[in-house]
């Protein structure tokens, strides 16, 4: 079991990359703490296979450094990083029976063939394979084989850490919550480092404590589903996670805070005075659906929108308004009056959130000290 440090971690799957845009990992540091359970989200072809795949070994990276605890790992095959890895189709011995394939990584150690049987009943067990465990791993359906292949990732409880590579894409949907459940249950049994590749959110916080974002061969956000939520550090965050996503306006800095088209937000004094201080090219409000205030009944202060759809949901209700031109998703709840033609809204301070260049700008400078 180790922590998983990456350090000035790059690469390029062209030898002469010629910018950023050429790079499928762009320079980044990140942590996997010993005995976490993580997931890396992010969507299709922004590099998370990738990751892994250097973390395991399958890959060598352009440039950095992947180190164990504190030992440098880059020059170690798979074997000898002692990880295990769960790719997204099925990797089974197809004329072994499904004994032999979950007993292969233990008997490849050397384990005594008494512990080798505990072990598989035990794994055969959690994912429910024991009335297969002498089928030929051939007569098997995808599901089932899916289900080897993972019994194959999770069997070993000594590994360094486990790496799952969207592996429930071929699981039928009823199944796939079921086996979340279990990878959950298995993490906090073994207490092994656990990172999970998926492009869906939901999977991602329903397995993992904390979750790392990818967008673009970087890590753009690595934190709680509440984090995530509440403040996204990267518009790309705001747009990926909560359906609908954030709401994302373009606007410029105006006396008091900022403003669009005749529309004027004011932002607090801190906030005001870091805008100032940065060099941007663009800057965005964002705020979530779910965070902007419906008055119940007309108020002046407010900010007054036109009312352009109202999407009935059951427990909620999704309105479109336009806000001088800017398209709004709002929530309203259940009981919430669905304002007729005008609807007037604030932005709660606490959830409007101003970003340069895609990024979040803290109100105070960021203290946090990369890896
Ligand atoms: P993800 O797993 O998030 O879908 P990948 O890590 O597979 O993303 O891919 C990241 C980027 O690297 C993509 O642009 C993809 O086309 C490219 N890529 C992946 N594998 C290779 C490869 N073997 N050779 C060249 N380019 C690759
Ligand atoms: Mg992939």
């Amino acid at each position: 079991m180790a922590e998983i440090r990456l350090h000035n971690l790059a690469h390029s799957y062209t030898s002469t990359p010629a910018g950023p845009e050429d790079y499928a990992i762009r320079e980044m540091n990140h942590i996997w703490e010993q005995g976490g359970a993580y997931a890396l989200l992010g969507p299709s072809g922004c590099g998370k296979s990738t990751l892994l795949n250097i973390i395991s070994g399958l890959l060598s990276p352009s440039q950095g450094q992947v180190l164990f605890d504190t030992r440098v790992v880059n020059e170690l095959t798979p074997e000898k990083r002692n990880i295990a890895q769960v790719f997204q189709f099925p990797v089974v011995y197809d004329t072994m029976t499904v004994f032999d394939n979950l007993a292969f990584p233990l008997r490849n150690q050397g384990l005594a063939e008494a512990k080798v049987h505990s072990k598989v009943q035990e794994i055969a067990e959690v994912l429910d394979l024991q009335a297969l465990l002498n089928k030929k791993a051939r007569n098997l359906s995808a599901d089932e084989k899916q289900k080897v292949s993972m019994g194959r990732g999770l069997v070993r409880d000594d590994v360094s850490a486990i790496l799952f590579d969207e592996p429930l894409t071929v699981i039928d949907p009823h199944l796939k919550w079921k086996l979340r459940r279990k990878l959950k249950q298995i993490h906090e049994q073994f207490n092994i480092t656990m990172v999970y590749v998926t492009h869906d959110q939901l999977e991602a916080s329903t397995f993992a404590d904390k979750i790392a974002v990818m967008y673009g061969g970087q890590i753009v956000q690595f934190g709680t589903p509440r984090e995530l939520f509440e403040r996204p550090s990267h518009t790309f965050v705001g747009y990926f996670i909560g359906s609908p996503g954030m709401n994302l306006i373009e606007v410029r800095a105006e006396d008091g805070g900022v403003g669009f088209a005749g529309t004027h937000l004011a932002l607090p004094e801190a906030l005001q005075q870091r805008i100032a201080e940065t060099d941007y090219r663009s800057l965005k409000v964002g705020i979530r659906p779910e965070f902007i205030h419906v008055w119940d009944e007309p108020y002046e202060e407010a900010l007054q929108a036109d009312v352009v759809h109202v999407e009935d949901l059951g427990t909620y209700k999704i309105m479109t308004l336009d806000l001088d031109g800017a398209a709004l998703k709002v929530r309203l709840a259940e009981d919430k009056p669905v304002p007729q033609g005008r609807a007037c809204i604030s932005f709660p301070a606490q959830w409007l959130m101003v970003y340069a260049d895609e990024y979040l700008l803290e109100a105070q400078a960021s203290n946090e000290v990369q890896p």
